[in-house]
């Protein structure tokens, strides 16, 4: 062979060994690092020979703002150096934010509730990695084609900019870790008014899952939260014109609120979730699941047991059944007694809500309160009352159940649609007739609807499929996934470009 040859043959063997290595074919992977794939302009794309660059972000502010204005010019910064990065650098940033929610659940749960003193303590870093857990990222976005005699069109999933976002104080950092893998996979950034009661650790979450991004891709911002949140900046996060998407969690009072801002917004409103026991049910199994549900975090979650409807047949054995489960049961009296403490009606009518002593406390708090005493491992109080009592009515979010004596089941669940106030959240069956099921699930009209299971089953846990800390229920997007938060954008290359 000569020497000629030798070279060529080294050139050859070379290639191959780089195509095999990088598992690209020897073309360039895409950037998981600090390298902008794609330069911009102000007004979006150019292309890469133009030579621009990505915009540089705000640095060290790691997302803590206490003006709008300057949360969101950060945040838009923020947002257009993301879209020019690759998808793997953004599944990167939403794989920080799910590590920090798992590495450090315990801690950030401990400051969790050290902050809003609501719920029960272990559960605070369990929904921590709960959220790591469920928090879909850029496997969630979906590509739509037509394929045809006219030629090829592709349907994709933009970004909508920079969101607002407003969290509860019943699950603050969760829902913004949530929210911010949710949306920064889908090519947005976000400015959050978290709940005043929760606003610390919601600045130091968004804190550490910015100063990781940066680190990592050398992005600042893409999470901004007010640190000194009042209803004057939600209202000007509500109008401020660079913002183009509103994502709500809380109450029927802020989704008003959102709804009248003139801008998109998705609302993961309240809910009065009720629950149908028929005289098919498995009345152990219903017992079991119905503490599991209601006991999760006191009774917080918005999708919990908040209200029994049992058929009058099995009554009495549902009742024995859930004292053998663990919960504790009061008397009529004390049921009224508790309604009086943990229920306010509104004077000028409408639907009672909670009053905030005694949202998400402990059983034993509760008891106390109206002179009962009960076992320190008990986790849930019970009893029977009226489907008018302010138990039933009120979103009572809370360590006690109240139980309805119904005539029949068509009555359960005139009383359970009536209960969920149209909210379309989520409605509970123990039954085992297919169709005492189908009954009451065209009844109800609810986002989520769970048979024979917690209400936790119908948002991934211990149920099939995928969860999130809001489920848009009032404006019907559901359980939000990054797809949710993104615009449809179709893209037709005409007579060209099919290959078949
Ligand atoms: P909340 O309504 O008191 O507060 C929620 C958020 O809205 C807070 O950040 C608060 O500061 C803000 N807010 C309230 N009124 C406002 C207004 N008029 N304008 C602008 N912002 C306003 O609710 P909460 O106690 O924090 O959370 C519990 C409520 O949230 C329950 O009703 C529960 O069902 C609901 N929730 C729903 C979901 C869901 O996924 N659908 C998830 C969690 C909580």
């Amino acid at each position: 062979m000569t020497e000629q040859n030798d070279q060529v043959v080294r050139q050859l063997v070379e290639k191959v060994l780089q195509h095999v290595e990088s598992g690209w074919g020897g073309r360039v992977a895409p950037a998981t690092g600090k390298g902008a794939s794609k330069p911009i302009t102000s007004s979006g794309y150019v292309p890469a020979s133009s030579g621009s660059a990505a915009p540089a972000t705000t640095t060290n502010r790691f997302g803590q703002f206490t003006n709008v204005d300057d949360a969101v010019a950060a945040a838009k910064t923020a947002q257009r150096a993301l879209v020019c990065r690759s998808l793997a650098q953004r599944e990167s940033a939403c794989e920080l934010i799910r590590q920090i929610c798992r590495d450090q659940a315990v801690e950030l749960g401990r400051m969790e509730f050290a902050e809003t003193k609501i719920g029960h303590a272990p559960h605070k870093a369990q929904k921590l990695q709960v959220a790591a857990d469920c928090a879909m990222g850029t496997e969630a976005l979906k590509t739509g084609c037509f394929s045809g005699d006219y030629g090829i069109t592709l349907e994709e999933a933009g970004p909508w900019g920079v969101i607002g976002v407003i969290t509860p104080v019943t699950h603050s950092l969760p829902t913004l870790a949530v929210n911010a893998v949710n949306m920064i996979a889908a090519g947005n950034s976000l400015v959050c008014n978290p709940h005043p009661s929760g606003k610390k650790i919601a600045a130091y979450g968004a804190m550490l899952f910015n100063k990781a991004i940066y680190e990592k891709l050398g992005i600042d911002n893409l999470i901004c939260v007010i640190t000194e949140p009042t209803l004057e900046s939600a209202n000007q996060i509500f109008s401020h014109s660079d913002v183009g998407l509103l994502v709500v969690t809380g109450g029927p009072g802020v989704v008003a609120a959102a709804l009248r801002s003139g801008k998109r917004a998705i609302c993961a409103g309240p809910g009065n979730p009720p629950v149908v026991v028929d005289a098919s049910a498995d009345l152990d199994n219903a017992a079991r699941c119905i503490i599991e549900g209601a006991t999760y975090d006191n009774n917080l979650l918005c999708l919990a047991e908040k209200e029994v409807f049992v058929v009058s047949s099995v009554f009495d054995q549902m009742m024995d059944a859930m004292s053998r489960a663990g919960a504790h049961r009061l008397t009529p009296q004390q049921m009224d007694q508790l309604a009086g403490k943990c229920i306010a009606s509104p004077s000028g009518g409408g639907i009672p809500h909670a009053v905030k002593e005694f949202v998400g406390a402990e059983p034993q708090a509760l008891a106390q309160a109206i002179g009962v005493s009960i076992s320190p491992s008990c986790r849930l109080l019970y009893g029977q009352t009226d489907a008018t009592s302010p138990l039933v009515q009120g979103e009572q979010m809370t360590s006690v159940l109240p139980f309805v004596k119904c005539d029949s089941f068509e009555q359960a669940v005139d009383l359970a649609v009536e209960a969920e106030h149209g909210f379309r959240h989520t409605s509970i069956i123990h039954s085992r007739l297919v169709d005492h099921m189908t009954y009451m699930g065209k009844a109800m009209n609810t986002t989520l609807f769970v048979k024979n299971g917690p209400s936790l089953a119908g948002n991934g846990g211990g149920g099939e499929g995928y969860g999130t800390f809001s489920i848009a229920c009032s404006t019907g997007e559901g359980i939000t996934t990054p797809m949710t938060f993104t615009r449809f954008r179709r893209c037709t290359m005409v007579e060209n470009l099919r290959i078949i």
